[in-house]
């Protein structure tokens, strides 16, 4: 498809019949004056002094412990930049749309008028009430930073910044898989991470987790080096600063590494610097759309590579709708306060396992492939395997339970793994 074509084909798309992609439709009977009258005045007093009476049933006669709140100032728009909410009403909405066929989840898209901490934390505090999670959405770094932890210290409802954690889950769970076929144990993995920025930071933080040591890795912004004497950085970023003093190019940080992740920009990477990574190394050139190096140049650079990228048009596809629709349906099914490390990781694992069991034919037909099987090529799963909402909601389910964040308890997970299927 030719460019034009498949602008004026966006554009069409959003905007033939009713504008945009989403629409409310009721849940109940409303074909009667009887209906109605239980919908609206007077039945409706019911449920209302019910929950004045007991708060949390709120979840029992309303849609709040299905809603989810996809929440943005405009201010980190896709690869867009800070294009102002109005603009990033598209991509808030589409967000909505993939909550709800993945994974039944219903989406109020609210762009606001936000752009400091305060403001931002303010306005979405006050919506508790209306919402069972908040998807926090394409908010600029270093505000996102601080926004997310405040929400998730004041509020009780699960709180994620999807561009953040989403990305370090997936990621995440590419990584252990990649290092394993490879051969590499995370524990000893020498690592260069190219950008500094929200997704950086956070998946960084999830590869210590999952093992990675912090001397082992070095973080470049696009400054340069983050090394401690720079006084140009918050503590955020220079919690990754390296001591090294061998090194001060990305290309000499590449030398001998064994994983380089890209969180950064197109084309920063040429197919020289993979030259001289360890043997059998691992790329994750994840900039979008254009990834840090091409995906052919560096898979014809080195032929022992397992590289992915952000693109659907490649192998390995780090895309986060493999996590948040699962991982929000996990916590909402127990009515979890939070989405914590424990359930991060515990969608990290769900995800990375579910890529070494046989593919259903369903997918490989999905995707116009035969034989999809876990390699090189295949190091998590794709996004429309139907298998994702059972392995990661439930995995997410009951880690929430384990850590003690669920206010509902699930016993029995073949019934719940049955209605997740229906
Ligand atoms: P961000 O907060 O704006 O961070 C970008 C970071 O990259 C900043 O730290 C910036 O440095 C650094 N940078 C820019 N150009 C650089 C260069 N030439 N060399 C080294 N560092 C450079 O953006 P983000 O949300 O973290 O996203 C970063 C990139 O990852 C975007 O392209 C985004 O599309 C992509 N991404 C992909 C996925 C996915 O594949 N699933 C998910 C999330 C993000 P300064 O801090 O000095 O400005
Ligand atoms: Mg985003």
């Amino acid at each position: 498809m030719n460019k034009p074509t498949r602008k004026q084909d966006a554009l069409n798309y959003h905007a033939k019949g009713r504008p945009g992609k989403i629409q409310v439709v009721p849940t109940k009977p409303t074909n009667s004056q009887r209906d109605l009258t239980l919908a609206y005045s007077p039945g409706v007093a019911e449920p209302c002094r019910e929950i004045a009476n007991n708060v949390d049933d709120v979840y029992k006669y309303t849609a709040k412990g299905n809603l989810v709140a996809v929440i943005s100032n405009g201010t980190a728009v896709l690869g867009l930049g800070n294009i102002g909410p109005e603009a990033s009403k598209p991509v808030m909405e589409g967000k909505g749309l993939l909550f709800k066929i993945y994974a039944d989840i219903d989406v109020f898209d609210l762009e606001v008028n936000a752009k400091s901490v305060d403001d931002f934390v303010n306005i979405v505090k006050a919506l508790e009430p209306t919402f069972g999670g908040v998807n926090l959405e394409d908010i600029s770094a270093p505000t996102c930073f601080e926004i997310e932890r405040r929400l998730k210290a004041e509020m009780n409802i699960p709180v994620m910044h999807d561009d953040q954690h989403g990305t370090a889950i997936i990621s995440g769970a590419a990584l252990m898989n990649a290092c394993e076929i490879q051969g590499k144990k995370l524990e000893k993995i020498k690592l260069v991470v190219n950008g500094a920025g929200a997704a950086a930071v956070s998946c960084t933080k999830m590869y210590l987790s999952l093992g990675v040591k912090k001397e082992n890795l070095v973080m470049f912004d696009i400054n340069g080096l983050i090394t401690p004497d720079r006084t140009d950085l918050d503590d955020i970023r220079l919690e990754f600063a390296t001591s090294r003093k061998d090194i001060t190019t990305l290309a000499e940080a590449m030398k001998g590494a064994d994983v380089f992740i890209g969180l950064s920009a197109g084309n920063v990477v040429t197919a020289d610097m993979l030259m001289g990574m360890a043997k059998n190394p691992v790329v994750f050139a994840m900039a979008n759309p254009e990834p840090e190096i091409n995906y052919d140049v560096a898979t014809a650079a080195r032929k022992d590579i397992i590289m992915a990228t952000g693109r659907s048009d490649y192998p390995n596809q780090v895309n986060n709708v493999l996590g948040f629709p699962y991982i929000f349906r996990g916590a909402l099914d127990v009515r979890a306060t939070a989405i914590n490390e424990e359930m991060k990781i515990a969608a990290v694992k769900a995800i990375a396992e579910m890529a070494k069991k046989p593919v259903p034919e369903a997918v490989n037909l999905a995707y116009n492939l035969t034989n999809l099987k876990f390699g090189k090529d295949y190091i998590i799963p794709k996004p429309m395997d139907q298998r994702l909402i059972t392995e990661v909601s439930s995995a997410v389910a009951k880690a929430a339970i384990e850590s003690g964040v669920a206010r509902k308890v699930i016993t029995d997970w073949d019934a719940y793994n049955e209605e997740l299927m229906s």
